[in-house]
């Protein structure tokens, strides 16, 4: 007894089940009512907005017997044989894989017969951008002059590399990116149906991580249900599961900073401790939110690197306004520090809350020439787009322990010795945001809530990857598809991105944060590591008073 994936279980198989591309649904049923029906259509736009499903309603409503308003019946031999497979009337070609001369040739032979049986013979081509230039050449002559019962359905994510020639025979349809209200209520009805319980916050979770593929969310649902087979899906165990940065509670901290509500922080943070937050995971990710505003603050080219929805954008683009540059980096400074600190502390609430009054009471901090010097080098970093992570953590050392060879008058103490991360993996770091811009889902995801690291006591050239749970891990060791377990090799993938993004080759080994003993002796590559090796500006030490 199989567990079905939901995007599979769920395309729509009419135009009412098609969510959030209304004009594209009501142009081609108009067509379809009044048997205007084009011969070539181009569907453009990011993966997952249903470009593929619509293709196939589309194919089975020409051939339907009995098409009710536009929409395939569903049930009738034609639809049937359609739905099942088997019928040689509708024909699916990925380009990725017969994007040859060839492959296109054989089309146009077939072409010249008609359908045996039903109306029309329709070529779904997808990812048809990656087609050679000779086979879009053998495409255009079919479009040129195309039988009256053929109809191309060209689909594609990158719409700028169709030849002109090509488009200009195509009526375009772009799809857009569906909103987290329209997945929401998508996903609000699958677990009514499948009889999950949900509470409705875990599903605009899942809604909003999607950033606007429906695929995405339902295969993020997937996850989040075969984890938690047969239980509550709680808002707790979405985040346990997806583990994301859980933006409304930094939103909400963030304000109550910037509004000196000391009070009003310390109780958010008691929340996340009640909910049994990891504490330097959260400071860790509050870090990583502060990063993302003083990037949209530097510049709204950035935008794209920060990859977040359009929903959160809009919330941090008005905390950007509402934090001073000034006490942002401030505010990042004093929890970079933090993070160092934080794996060797017993008392971690404690630190925690001590630093979130250090955020709201900015006359606590005395070295004010510190302070000055070390903005001045973030805005530095910025300026060269050097990446902001976590400041100073260096994992199973002494803190206390100084490092007599970083003594030297002209810099303050680091602690305990380490080696220098090589140049390779520095290079990494620094790409770390693209590489996840460029993975595809749901390596990105996984890539989201992990930790790029290196081996401290020996500097070591490999990079290890520091998952959260075993959930994870075992994405990276079994592979995407746990029905048939190495399918995808997600950490080839993940190594092709490297040397695409970095221009490095790199050993990868992937660890779990629960096993205590595979993580000793990890540090992440800091902000610091890098400003260190580049510039000669001391890096203070917080100093508790
Ligand atoms: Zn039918």
């Amino acid at each position: 007894m199989g567990y079905q994936a939901l995007y599979r279980k769920f395309r729509p198989r009419t135009f009412e089940e098609v969510r959030g591309q209304d004009h594209i649904v009501s142009t081609l049923r108009n067509q379809l009512r009044t048997g205007r029906i084009g011969h070539a259509y181009l569907f453009s736009g990011t993966r997952g907005t249903g470009k593929t499903s619509i293709a196939k309603i589309l194919a089975r409503s020409v051939n339907c017997e009995n098409p009710a308003d536009g929409s395939p019946c569903n049930e009738c031999p034609a639809c049937r044989a359609i739905l099942s497979g088997t019928s040689t009337n509708v024909i699916e070609i990925d380009a990725a894989s017969n994007n040859g001369v060839d492959n296109i040739r054989e089309i146009r032979e077939e072409v010249a017969y008609r359908p045996t049986e039903g109306r029309y013979k329709v070529y779904i081509i997808d990812e048809v951008h990656m087609l050679s230039t000779g086979a879009f050449n053998a495409l255009l002559k079919t479009l040129e002059e195309p039988p009256e019962y053929v109809i191309f359905i060209l689909a594609t994510t990158e719409a700028n590399r169709i030849p002109v020639t090509i488009l200009s025979r195509c009526q375009r349809y772009n799809f857009h990116r569906i909103t987290a209200d329209t997945i929401a209520e998508r996903l609000r009805e699958l677990a009514a149906g499948e009889e999950v319980q949900a509470e409705d916050r875990a599903l605009q979770y899942i809604a909003r991580a999607a950033d606007g593929s429906m695929r995405d969310a339902l295969s993020l649902l997937d996850q989040c249900i075969a984890f938690y087979l047969g239980e509550e899906l709680t808002y707790d165990r979405v985040l346990d599961v997806l583990g994301t940065v859980d933006t409304d509670r930094f939103s909400g901290l963030l304000r109550s900073v910037a509004a000196g509500d000391a009070a009003g922080s310390i109780r958010l943070l008691q929340d996340c401790v009640r909910e049994g937050r990891e504490m330097g995971q959260f400071v860790s990710d509050f870090t990583w939110y502060l990063r993302n505003l003083m990037l949209l603050q530097s510049s709204s080219d950035l935008e794209d690197v920060l990859d977040v929805s359009t929903d959160n954008l809009v919330r941090l683009r008005e905390e950007a306004q509402m934090v001073s540059r000034d006490a942002l980096m401030r505010y990042i400074r004093i929890f970079s520090e933090l993070s160092g600190q934080i794996r060797f502390a017993a008392q971690k609430q404690i630190l925690v809350e001590t630093a979130l009054i250090r955020l709201c009471r900015p006359q606590m901090d005395t070295d004010l020439t510190g302070l000055l010097e070390r903005v001045r080098v973030l805005e530095e970093a910025v300026s060269r787009g050097l990446p902001v992570r976590s400041g100073q953590p260096q994992a199973g050392q002494d803190p206390l322990q100084k490092d007599p060879q970083r003594d030297d008058p002209g810099k303050t103490e680091s602690p305990a010795a380490r080696a220098a991360a090589p140049e390779d993996l520095r290079k990494i770091m620094q790409e770390w945001g693209k590489i996840i811009g460029m993975a595809g889902m749901p390596l990105r995801e996984y890539l989201k809530r992990a930790r790029p690291r290196y081996d401290a006591q020996t500097g070591s050239p490999r990079l290890y990857l520091e998952v959260r749970n075993d959930v994870d891990l075992d994405f990276f060791r079994k592979g995407r598809d746990s029905q048939n377990p190495g399918s995808i090799d997600e950490l080839a993938e993940l190594r092709e991105i490297i040397r695409k993004a970095a221009g490095c080759e790199t050993d990868i080994a992937v660890v779990s944060a629960a096993d205590r003993e595979a993580v000793r002796g990890l540090s992440d590559l800091s902000l610091d590591d890098l400003l260190q090796d580049r510039i000669a500006i001391p890096v203070e030490e917080y100093r508790e008073d």
